[in-house]
């Protein structure tokens, strides 16, 4: 991306950032505004419009239109001051309000970072100062309408949508150039989806299982943390380093829950990076193992759930008056319970299983949804053959990652000793008679 500096392009920014500028999702808000020299004469604005920041400068600075300024609240359209700073006027430095600003725009995404302030720090270290990001963000807006050559654009591909998409594409756009990605890679990118390299490594999979392997997840994005994106970061998905593989039914569980389920199942599994290097059919197997053991506490948790109303019921038959609802006025009321009722009362399958699993392990309703969506509430459903026949092409599983991530794999960087699922067969380490006879052929 060549920035070159034109004095009129700077003049337009402030202006798009008014308060009534923000524009519908997928319009071109900026590069509409960009650049002025090839606009017409600015039709008046209606009276109601705020003065852009801009203006504001001109008016009040006219030798110094894009200094600093001294503008209040009101005037950057935020909400009075109290206290001790009531009424004053503050010393605003106009790039920081634009990085503010766009603070405000990215917000909804979640960030790592917690106030403006912060940001505005942060963007300092990336990008070393204010004014090269503001340069930034021009260009990188350009990018977002580059057309694909399979069509549409790469906004099509950038998961945030709107004005927080824009800032959002700021990060990224920087890290793929901080990684030597110009903008006719980056679209290559994003057409290709993942690199050559993980191709290859997905066919060759394929080849040996003899079936396709239903890979997913491009992703343009930073890493997440638990506040949301990290800036200065970008996903293995963003570089097509990674795939996700049936995440529906391989959910990725977060370092916590998993210790959660742990402790409900009564022991825990080596996930260590060594062992899937070195003995990733073990590493499986005990995964597997232990998935079943959670699910079957699941299960049963469940059913005892189930039946929880009809057992009420049977204890009320048996001990007449203690589900008797007076209501109100403490009068009995003539009709009986509803778990009296022979028919028993309509259960939620969905509901129950979150519920159950958001009681069994002390997590929210969001955290256990995923964990109740998989098929038997199990937490593996790759085949074993997938996994190691992945192993074998030297990605990496999600599933030995801290936030235990069984949809993902990834490229090993660096690359992984050479594992062979053939060698593994032929050289078993356990001594039972039968152990050759009962592996799984490949
Ligand atoms: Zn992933």
């Amino acid at each position: 991306m060549g920035w070159k500096p034109k004095a009129d392009e700077e003049r337009e920014v402030p202006a798009a950032k008014a308060a009534d500028a923000a524009p519908a999702p997928g319009k071109k808000a900026r590069t509409d505004a960009l650049p002025a020299a090839k606009k017409p004469p600015a039709v008046k604005e209606p009276a109601a419009r705020q003065p852009s920041i801009g203006e504001l400068n001109v008016a009040r600075e006219p030798d110094d239109p894009f200094g600093f300024h001294l503008l209040d609240n009101e005037e950057l359209g935020l909400p009075p001051a109290v206290g001790p700073r009531e009424g004053a006027r503050t010393r605003f430095p106009r790039e920081e309000y634009l990085v503010w600003q766009d603070y405000q725009l990215l917000a909804p995404a979640g960030v790592d970072l917690g106030t403006p302030d912060e940001y505005v720090r942060r963007v300092k270290t990336t990008w070393g100062s204010l004014q090269s990001y503001l340069m930034w963000r021009n260009d990188s807006d350009a990018l977002l309408d580059k057309p694909l050559p399979s069509g549409g654009t790469v906004r099509r591909i950038i998961n945030e949508h709107g004005e927080t998409q824009r800032v959002f594409f700021y990060w990224v756009s920087w890290e793929y150039h901080r990684r030597g990605l110009d903008d006719a890679a980056i679209v290559a990118l994003f057409e290709a989806q993942i690199v050559g390299q993980m191709r290859e490594a997905i066919a060759a999979a394929e080849a040996k299982l003899g079936a396709t392997i239903p890979v997913q997840g491009f992703c343009p994005r930073p890493q997440r943390d638990d506040h949301g994106y990290v800036m200065g970061t970008l996903s293995e998905h963003g570089l097509g380093h990674a795939v996700d593989i049936e995440p529906s039914k391989n959910p990725i569980v977060g370092a916590a829950t998993w210790h959660a389920i742990e402790a409900r199942v009564g022991r825990k599994v080596d996930r260590s990076r060594r062992r899937w290097e070195q003995h990733p059919d073990q590493l499986y197997d005990d995964l597997v193992a232990f998935s079943l053991a959670w699910a079957a506490i699941v299960v049963d948790e469940i059913e005892a759930a189930r039946r929880a109303p009809a057992r009420a019921a049977n204890f009320a038959r048996r001990h007449p008056g203690t589900l008797v609802d007076y209501g109100g006025v403490g009068r009995p009321d003539a009709a009986p319970h509803p778990l009296l009722d022979d028919i028993p009362p309509p259960v939620d399958d969905k509901q129950l299983a979150v519920k159950t699993i958001a009681r069994l392990l002390h997590v929210d309703l969001e955290e256990a949804a995923p964990l109740a969506a998989t098929p038997g509430y199990e937490l593996v459903s790759h085949p074993r053959k997938r996994v190691l026949a992945l192993r074998e092409q030297g990605l990496v599983w999600g599933a030995t990652f801290p936030n235990c991530d069984i949809h993902h794999f990834e490229l090993a960087s660096p690359p992984l000793a050479p594992w062979f699922v053939d060698d593994h067969r032929r050289a078993p380490t356990r001594t039972d008679p039968d152990f050759e006879s009962s592996l799984e052929r490949f």
